[in-house]
Protein backbone atom coordinates (compact mmCIF):
# COMPACT_ATOMS: atom_id res chain seq x y z
CA UNK A 1 0.00 0.00 0.00
CA UNK A 2 1.05 3.47 -0.52
CA UNK A 3 1.68 5.97 1.97
CA UNK A 4 0.24 9.30 2.15
CA UNK A 5 3.04 11.82 2.38
CA UNK A 6 2.86 16.06 3.32
CA UNK A 7 4.67 18.31 1.33
CA UNK A 8 5.73 21.77 3.36
CA UNK A 9 4.27 24.46 2.00
CA UNK A 10 7.63 26.96 2.97
CA UNK A 11 5.85 28.43 5.57
CA UNK A 12 5.96 27.06 9.15
CA UNK A 13 2.40 28.43 10.50
CA UNK A 14 0.45 27.29 7.08
CA UNK A 15 2.04 23.87 7.67
CA UNK A 16 1.12 23.79 11.13
CA UNK A 17 -2.39 24.80 9.85
CA UNK A 18 -2.82 22.16 7.15
CA UNK A 19 -1.36 19.40 9.82
CA UNK A 20 2.05 19.40 8.29
CA UNK A 21 1.34 20.44 4.56
CA UNK A 22 -0.59 19.22 1.74
CA UNK A 23 -1.59 15.71 0.97
CA UNK A 24 -0.25 13.05 -1.58
CA UNK A 25 -3.42 10.95 -2.86
CA UNK A 26 -5.56 14.24 -3.04
CA UNK A 27 -6.59 17.50 -5.16
CA UNK A 28 -6.18 20.73 -3.30
CA UNK A 29 -7.68 24.28 -4.27
CA UNK A 30 -6.03 27.37 -3.47
CA UNK A 31 -7.54 30.29 -4.46
CA UNK A 32 -7.86 34.28 -4.01
CA UNK A 33 -7.47 37.38 -5.85
CA UNK A 34 -4.14 38.41 -7.95
CA UNK A 35 -0.93 38.94 -6.58
CA UNK A 36 -1.59 36.65 -3.16
CA UNK A 37 0.25 34.41 -3.47
CA UNK A 38 -0.66 31.46 -5.36
CA UNK A 39 1.99 30.80 -8.52
CA UNK A 40 4.78 31.76 -5.57
CA UNK A 41 3.63 29.02 -3.49
CA UNK A 42 3.13 26.95 -6.52
CA UNK A 43 6.84 27.91 -6.95
CA UNK A 44 7.57 27.36 -3.80
CA UNK A 45 6.15 23.25 -3.34
CA UNK A 46 7.48 22.64 -6.98
CA UNK A 47 11.01 23.13 -5.52
CA UNK A 48 9.88 21.48 -1.85
CA UNK A 49 8.54 18.39 -3.18
CA UNK A 50 12.00 17.72 -4.66
CA UNK A 51 13.17 17.92 -0.59
CA UNK A 52 13.89 15.21 1.43
CA UNK A 53 11.53 14.15 4.08
CA UNK A 54 12.80 16.20 6.89
CA UNK A 55 12.90 19.10 5.07
CA UNK A 56 9.39 18.64 4.36
CA UNK A 57 9.72 17.38 0.69
CA UNK A 58 8.71 14.35 -0.64
CA UNK A 59 12.25 13.18 -2.84
CA UNK A 60 10.02 13.67 -5.93
CA UNK A 61 9.78 14.57 -9.09
CA UNK A 62 7.27 18.05 -10.48
CA UNK A 63 4.82 17.65 -12.71
CA UNK A 64 3.65 21.37 -13.72
CA UNK A 65 1.15 22.37 -15.83
CA UNK A 66 0.80 26.01 -16.94
CA UNK A 67 -2.00 28.06 -18.02
CA UNK A 68 -1.27 31.45 -17.88
CA UNK A 69 2.69 31.61 -18.89
CA UNK A 70 3.63 32.82 -15.66
CA UNK A 71 6.34 30.05 -14.73
CA UNK A 72 9.70 31.73 -13.82
CA UNK A 73 12.89 28.93 -13.65
CA UNK A 74 14.76 32.13 -12.40
CA UNK A 75 12.34 31.74 -9.00
CA UNK A 76 13.28 27.87 -9.13
CA UNK A 77 16.41 29.04 -8.87
CA UNK A 78 16.38 31.71 -6.54
CA UNK A 79 13.64 29.03 -4.19
CA UNK A 80 16.10 26.08 -4.26
CA UNK A 81 19.58 28.62 -3.23
CA UNK A 82 16.91 28.98 0.00
CA UNK A 83 17.11 25.49 0.37
CA UNK A 84 20.76 24.33 -0.41
CA UNK A 85 20.37 22.46 -3.78
CA UNK A 86 21.71 22.63 -7.23
CA UNK A 87 19.35 25.25 -8.92
CA UNK A 88 19.80 23.75 -11.90
CA UNK A 89 19.11 20.50 -10.49
CA UNK A 90 16.25 21.78 -8.90
CA UNK A 91 14.84 22.73 -12.78
CA UNK A 92 15.88 19.53 -13.94
CA UNK A 93 13.33 17.97 -11.84
CA UNK A 94 10.34 19.96 -12.93
CA UNK A 95 8.36 18.56 -15.91
CA UNK A 96 6.81 22.27 -17.61
CA UNK A 97 4.18 22.28 -19.92
CA UNK A 98 2.59 25.46 -21.37
CA UNK A 99 -1.38 24.26 -22.45
CA UNK A 100 -2.82 26.96 -24.36
CA UNK A 101 -6.60 25.55 -24.38
CA UNK A 102 -8.90 23.01 -22.25
CA UNK A 103 -8.37 20.63 -25.00
CA UNK A 104 -4.62 20.35 -24.45
CA UNK A 105 -4.51 20.71 -20.28
CA UNK A 106 -6.74 17.74 -20.49
CA UNK A 107 -3.84 15.91 -23.13
CA UNK A 108 -1.07 17.22 -21.40
CA UNK A 109 -2.45 15.40 -18.17
CA UNK A 110 -3.16 12.46 -19.95
CA UNK A 111 0.53 12.24 -21.31
CA UNK A 112 1.91 12.64 -17.83
CA UNK A 113 0.93 9.50 -17.11
CA UNK A 114 4.02 8.11 -18.67
CA UNK A 115 6.29 10.09 -16.71
CA UNK A 116 4.37 8.84 -13.46
CA UNK A 117 4.50 5.42 -14.26
CA UNK A 118 8.27 5.55 -14.69
CA UNK A 119 9.38 8.55 -12.30
CA UNK A 120 8.88 9.08 -8.53
CA UNK A 121 6.61 12.50 -8.97
CA UNK A 122 4.62 13.65 -6.16
CA UNK A 123 3.39 16.90 -7.10
CA UNK A 124 1.41 18.15 -10.02
CA UNK A 125 0.87 21.81 -10.35
CA UNK A 126 -1.91 22.97 -12.67
CA UNK A 127 -1.59 27.00 -12.68
CA UNK A 128 -4.39 28.07 -12.86
CA UNK A 129 -7.41 25.16 -13.03
CA UNK A 130 -9.90 27.57 -14.66
CA UNK A 131 -8.61 30.15 -16.67
CA UNK A 132 -8.66 28.18 -19.89
CA UNK A 133 -12.22 26.85 -19.17
CA UNK A 134 -13.21 30.77 -18.86
CA UNK A 135 -11.75 31.62 -22.33
CA UNK A 136 -12.65 28.80 -23.61
CA UNK A 137 -16.65 28.54 -22.61
CA UNK A 138 -18.27 32.00 -22.82
CA UNK A 139 -21.23 32.65 -21.75
CA UNK A 140 -24.08 30.86 -19.96
CA UNK A 141 -25.35 28.59 -23.27
CA UNK A 142 -21.28 26.79 -22.75
CA UNK A 143 -22.02 26.62 -19.19
CA UNK A 144 -23.54 22.78 -18.42
CA UNK A 145 -20.77 21.81 -21.04
CA UNK A 146 -17.93 23.02 -19.41
CA UNK A 147 -18.13 21.90 -16.02
CA UNK A 148 -18.95 18.32 -17.86
CA UNK A 149 -15.56 18.79 -18.86
CA UNK A 150 -14.05 20.39 -16.25
CA UNK A 151 -15.68 17.19 -14.48
CA UNK A 152 -13.81 14.52 -16.64
CA UNK A 153 -10.45 16.45 -16.06
CA UNK A 154 -10.94 16.74 -12.00
CA UNK A 155 -11.70 13.36 -12.03
CA UNK A 156 -8.91 12.15 -14.09
CA UNK A 157 -6.30 14.11 -12.06
CA UNK A 158 -7.71 12.57 -8.87
CA UNK A 159 -7.40 9.47 -10.48
CA UNK A 160 -3.73 9.81 -10.85
CA UNK A 161 -3.15 11.69 -7.29
CA UNK A 162 -4.41 8.34 -6.19
CA UNK A 163 -2.44 6.14 -8.50
CA UNK A 164 0.90 7.98 -8.16
CA UNK A 165 0.48 9.05 -4.73
CA UNK A 166 0.59 12.85 -5.86
CA UNK A 167 -0.33 16.46 -4.06
CA UNK A 168 -2.03 17.68 -6.76
CA UNK A 169 -2.00 21.41 -6.39
CA UNK A 170 -4.36 23.70 -8.37
CA UNK A 171 -5.10 27.20 -8.33
CA UNK A 172 -7.69 29.61 -8.69
CA UNK A 173 -9.32 32.97 -9.00
CA UNK A 174 -11.77 34.55 -7.38
CA UNK A 175 -14.33 36.43 -9.97
CA UNK A 176 -15.10 39.79 -7.89
CA UNK A 177 -17.09 40.50 -11.01
CA UNK A 178 -20.54 40.30 -9.51
CA UNK A 179 -22.13 39.37 -13.29
CA UNK A 180 -19.70 36.60 -13.97
CA UNK A 181 -20.28 35.41 -10.50
CA UNK A 182 -23.89 35.04 -10.62
CA UNK A 183 -23.23 32.87 -14.24
CA UNK A 184 -20.77 30.71 -12.76
CA UNK A 185 -20.57 30.19 -9.34
CA UNK A 186 -23.02 31.83 -7.22
CA UNK A 187 -24.15 35.59 -6.25
CA UNK A 188 -21.66 37.06 -3.65
CA UNK A 189 -18.73 38.06 -5.70
CA UNK A 190 -16.17 36.26 -4.01
CA UNK A 191 -16.29 33.12 -5.09
CA UNK A 192 -13.62 30.31 -6.55
CA UNK A 193 -14.43 29.80 -10.30
CA UNK A 194 -14.86 26.30 -11.53
CA UNK A 195 -18.67 26.19 -9.19
CA UNK A 196 -19.68 22.90 -7.51
CA UNK A 197 -17.61 20.33 -9.60
CA UNK A 198 -14.48 22.55 -8.23
CA UNK A 199 -15.66 23.02 -5.21
CA UNK A 200 -16.40 18.98 -4.61
CA UNK A 201 -13.63 17.57 -6.38
CA UNK A 202 -10.98 19.11 -4.15
CA UNK A 203 -9.91 17.90 -0.83
CA UNK A 204 -8.19 20.92 0.77
CA UNK A 205 -9.22 24.19 -0.06
CA UNK A 206 -7.30 26.88 0.43
CA UNK A 207 -8.44 31.34 0.64
CA UNK A 208 -5.51 33.31 0.21
CA UNK A 209 -5.85 37.37 0.76
CA UNK A 210 -3.82 39.86 1.54
CA UNK A 211 -2.67 41.34 5.19
CA UNK A 212 -1.40 43.74 6.70
CA UNK A 213 1.81 45.36 4.80
CA UNK A 214 3.58 42.37 3.42
CA UNK A 215 1.64 39.90 5.20
CA UNK A 216 -0.44 36.94 3.47
CA UNK A 217 -3.21 35.42 4.99
CA UNK A 218 -4.34 31.88 4.08
CA UNK A 219 -7.69 30.40 5.68
CA UNK A 220 -8.01 26.83 5.27
CA UNK A 221 -11.82 26.27 4.18
CA UNK A 222 -13.50 22.71 4.14
CA UNK A 223 -10.61 20.55 4.99
CA UNK A 224 -11.78 16.66 5.88
CA UNK A 225 -8.97 16.64 8.73
CA UNK A 226 -8.31 20.12 9.67
CA UNK A 227 -10.56 23.03 11.43
CA UNK A 228 -11.12 26.58 9.61
CA UNK A 229 -8.60 28.45 10.75
CA UNK A 230 -6.05 30.65 9.60
CA UNK A 231 -2.35 31.68 8.60
CA UNK A 232 -0.09 34.22 7.83
CA UNK A 233 2.53 34.23 5.51
CA UNK A 234 5.08 36.35 3.04
CA UNK A 235 6.46 35.88 -0.02
CA UNK A 236 10.03 36.42 -0.27
CA UNK A 237 13.15 35.67 -2.64
CA UNK A 238 13.53 32.29 -1.52
CA UNK A 239 9.03 31.48 -1.97
CA UNK A 240 6.77 31.42 0.60
CA UNK A 241 8.26 31.61 4.17
CA UNK A 242 6.64 32.75 7.65
P1 LIG B 1 -2.55 35.94 -10.13
O1 LIG B 1 -3.97 35.72 -9.69
O2 LIG B 1 -2.38 37.23 -10.85
O3 LIG B 1 -1.98 34.78 -10.87
P2 LIG B 1 -0.97 35.10 -7.86
O4 LIG B 1 -1.80 34.84 -6.66
O5 LIG B 1 -0.50 33.95 -8.65
O6 LIG B 1 -1.70 36.17 -8.79
P3 LIG B 1 1.79 35.59 -7.42
O7 LIG B 1 2.28 35.84 -8.79
O8 LIG B 1 2.04 34.27 -6.82
O9 LIG B 1 0.25 35.96 -7.35
O10 LIG B 1 2.38 36.64 -6.41
C1 LIG B 1 2.75 37.90 -6.81
C2 LIG B 1 3.42 38.54 -5.62
O11 LIG B 1 4.65 37.88 -5.37
C3 LIG B 1 3.71 39.99 -5.87
O12 LIG B 1 3.21 40.73 -4.77
C4 LIG B 1 5.22 40.05 -5.89
O13 LIG B 1 5.68 41.20 -5.29
C5 LIG B 1 5.65 38.82 -5.11
N1 LIG B 1 6.95 38.33 -5.57
C6 LIG B 1 7.23 37.82 -6.76
N2 LIG B 1 8.54 37.53 -6.86
C7 LIG B 1 9.09 37.90 -5.69
C8 LIG B 1 10.41 37.88 -5.16
N3 LIG B 1 11.42 37.44 -5.87
N4 LIG B 1 10.59 38.33 -3.91
C9 LIG B 1 9.57 38.79 -3.20
N5 LIG B 1 8.31 38.84 -3.63
C10 LIG B 1 8.07 38.41 -4.86
MG1 LIG C 1 -0.56 33.41 -10.66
Amino acid sequence: RKRCIRISTGSKQLDAALNGGFQTMSLNEVYGEFRCGKTQLAHTMAVIAQLPKEMGGAEGKVAYIDTEGTFRPERIMEIAERFGVDPDQACENIAYARAQNTEMQTELLDGLAANFATNEYRLLVIDSVMSLYRTDYVGRGELSERQQVLGQFLRRATQMAEEFNLVVLMTNQVMSDPGASALFAGVDGRKPAGGHILAHASTTRLLLRKGRGEERVAKIVDSPDCPEREATYIITTGGIND
